[in-house]
Formats: structure tokens, C-alpha cells, sequence
């Protein structure tokens, strides 16, 4: 099997513009968010589970999952959180496995799972961690910018997810993305010829 990378960091902290730029060189990226988007889409393979659980109340007129409602449901009341979380993790985590398997070709696998420090269940799946670190302050302008989430929501977002020096305590390598786009991209330009050298050596 090909190394697993783990890409993780805050919400807004940039794990989805950074996973855009290594698949830009050529990288396979397997996202736990887009896997999540999938099976709670219409007729997404979660989507049973979940109305048993929770009723019609959760989804959109097209049949998937109103992301918007469960959040607020979570927040107000955690067992449901929980409730979720043990329905979707284990699919979740079972198809990141399977997509991670499926690339053995591939000199490494960036496998971005935005609770990879809090969670633990992803630690024995990556072989390195590879967290996005910026600031609070941007963290949130960078949210608010792109959703229509208030501050105050953010903030409760943040609550739940590990702090900053948890996540670079535990960081094998860290990418600051407190610069431009072009800084960030050129030091994942280093990264990645590192990563598939890295492969290379251990291959020969
Ligand atoms: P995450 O996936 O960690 O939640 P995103 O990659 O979606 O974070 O980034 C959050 C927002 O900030 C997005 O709208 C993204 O386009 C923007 N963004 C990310 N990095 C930068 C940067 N270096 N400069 C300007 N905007 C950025």
C-alpha cells in the first residue's frame, strides 16, 4: 500500500485549497468530507440510516441530507451529534480505507480528515500528519467570507475541534497558510517532491 498522508487543520484553516493544490501536481487526494457529502447526497447509501433516526425533517426537498438543519440539531442537542457521528464515521472511514487501498500505485495518498487529531480512529490508517495551521482571527474571516455562518457559530465550531498547539504537537509536517496562495503553493511544491522521493528510496 502506498504511504498515507493525513491532511488535517481547523475549519477555514485551508485543507480544501491545499488538497486542490497537491492534486494539481498530480496527487491522489481522498477526502473524508466529499465521502460524507456522497453518502448523505439523495439515495446516498447513509441516507436509510439517517431517516430512521432522525425523520424527514433532516433532508431537502431533493431527498439528501440539509446539512444546515443537522448541524443545528448537533449543536442544540449533542446525543444526537453522537447519534450521527456512529452512523456516518464508520462508512466514512471504511471507503477512505478502501479509496487509500485502491491507489497502490500511486508514489502517496493525501487522506484529508478535518478531525484526524480529535477522532483517533484515522491515527493507525496514515503513516505521517500534515496539518494546515493559520490563525484564529483568519480562520474565521476565511469561514464567514465563504458561508453564511456567524462568527458566533464558528466559534462553536472551533470549540469542539482541537486547539491549535494540540494540532501542531501532534503535526509530522505543517503548512502555514497565514501568506498568499503563491507561498502556500510553492511549499507544497517542496512537500510533495519530498513525499514522492520519500516513496522512491523506500521503493528501490
Ligand atoms: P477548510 O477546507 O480547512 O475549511 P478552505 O480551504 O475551504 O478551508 O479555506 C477557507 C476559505 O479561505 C476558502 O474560501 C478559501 O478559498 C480561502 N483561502 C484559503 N487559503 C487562502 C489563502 N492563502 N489566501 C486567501 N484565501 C484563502
Amino acid at each position: 500500500m502506498s504511504p498515507v498522508i493525513g491532511l488535517t487543520g481547523g475549519i477555514g484553516s485551508g485543507k480544501t485549497t491545499v488538497a486542490e493544490m497537491f492534486a494539481e501536481l498530480g496527487a491522489v487526494v481522498v477526502d473524508t468530507d466529499a465521502i460524507a457529502h456522497e453518502l448523505t447526497a439523495a439515495r446516498g447509501v447513509a441516507m436509510p440510516t439517517i431517516i430512521d433516526a432522525f425523520g424527514r425533517a433532516v433532508l431537502r426537498e431533493d431527498g439528501s441530507l440539509d446539512r444546515d438543519v443537522m448541524r443545528r440539531l448537533c449543536f442544540s442537542a449533542p446525543p444526537t451529534r453522537k447519534k450521527l457521528e456512529a452512523i456516518l464515521h464508520p462508512l466514512i472511514r471504511a471507503e477512505s480505507v478502501a479509496r487509500c487501498r485502491r491507489a497502490e500505485h500511486a508514489p502517496y495518498v493525501l487522506l484529508v480528515v478535518p478531525l484526524l487529531i480529535e477522532s483517533g480512529a484515522y491515527r493507525e490508517h496514515v503513516d505521517r500528519i500534515l496539518v494546515v495551521d493559520c490563525d484564529e482571527a483568519r480562520q474565521i474571516a476565511r469561514v464567514m467570507a465563504r458561508s453564511a455562518l456567524s462568527e458566533q457559530e464558528i466559534r462553536g465550531i472551533m470549540a469542539t475541534q482541537a486547539s491549535r498547539a494540540e494540532r501542531l504537537a501532534i503535526a509530522d509536517d505543517v503548512l502555514s497558510n497565514t501568506g498568499a496562495r503563491d507561498e502556500l503553493r510553492t511549499e507544497i511544491l517542496i512537500l510533495h517532491r519530498r513525499y514522492r522521493e520519500e516513496t522512491r528510496h523506500r521503493r528501490d
